[in-house]
């Protein structure tokens, strides 16, 4: 994707507030990112994280045919923040100190730094939620929907394989310990941050592993079809039904979920 770099002075403001400064900004532009750069990073660099970004827009909206009223256009576009360095990321920024980049979905704004070593799945990942969550409305889901979605575009093209995990989730089924659907319909993120690391873990396998079973049982396009009735204002429960041929209800597609994993 053609992108164009322009200088521009942004005001810049620190965590702590007493920072604010004047720093010299430059802007690369691609057709869905505006990517600010500062100096001391090259213009290539952020080229290429416009680049990554664009072919990552690409896969997920085809993925799933995410296609969205508002387009990704002129002053619609989406925002990535690229920092000097990790210090400088991490004093500019309200992003967790052990992170590599983070997110803020409402604004379509993504903060990172240069050399940050998971940037393939960063992007993938944080990209299926902001397209993903713009497609369907907040609220009309379920979190682990949310992190389905984004954990199949991760193993597919962000180089991150959760299929090469699915042993975790066949060891909890063998001793009846995964996430029964009931509660994963409840799981929030506010639960999660207390949960113990291997529940974490089986979320997100979990999560994965149905959407995972959804495509390869249905077909990727039923699939797209249950996101569209979601859209459109259907429930989980009702939009299952309408989508999977012999599922009525939740339950049934936990029950042959459970067969597809364990035959
Ligand atoms: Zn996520």
């Amino acid at each position: 994707m053609k992108s164009f770099a322009i200088a521009l002075f942004l005001s810049v403001a620190c965590l702590n507030g007493a920072c604010a400064q004047q720093e010299h900004i430059r802007e690369v532009r691609s057709e869905h990112f505006l990517v600010y750069y500062p100096e001391g990073v090259d213009e290539s660099y952020a080229r290429g994280i416009a680049d990554t970004a664009e072919g990552y827009y690409r896969d997920i909206t085809q993925e799933f045919n995410l296609i969205r009223d508002k387009l990704w256009l002129w002053e619609n576009r989406a925002k990535i923040f690229i920092a000097k360095d990790e210090q400088d990321y991490r004093t500019k920024y309200k992003c967790p100190a052990w992170s590599g980049a983070c997110v803020n979905h409402e604004d379509k704004m993504i903060y990172t730094y240069p050399d940050q070593k998971r940037r393939s799945t960063v992007f993938s990942h944080e990209l299926t939620h902001i397209i993903f969550r713009e497609y369907v409305g907040s609220g009309r889901f379920p979190l682990w929907l949310d992190e389905a979605a984004a954990t199949y575009i991760e193993n597919k093209y962000g180089g991150n394989s959760y299929e090469n995990r699915l042993f975790i989730l066949k060891n909890a089924m063998s001793a009846n310990g995964y996430i029964k659907f009931s509660d994963l319909n409840q799981m929030s993120t506010s639960s999660l941050a207390t949960a113990s690391r291997e529940t974490v873990d089986l979320f997100y396998i979990e999560s994965f592993s149905i959407v995972s079973f959804m495509v390869k049982r249905y077909g990727r396009d039923n699939f797209s079809q249950f996101l569209y009735f979601l859209k459109n204002g259907s429930t989980l429960e009702e939009a299952i039904p309408k989508t999977f041929q012999s599922v009525r209800t939740i339950d049934d597609l936990e029950a042959q979920w459970k067969k597809f994993y364990t035959e």
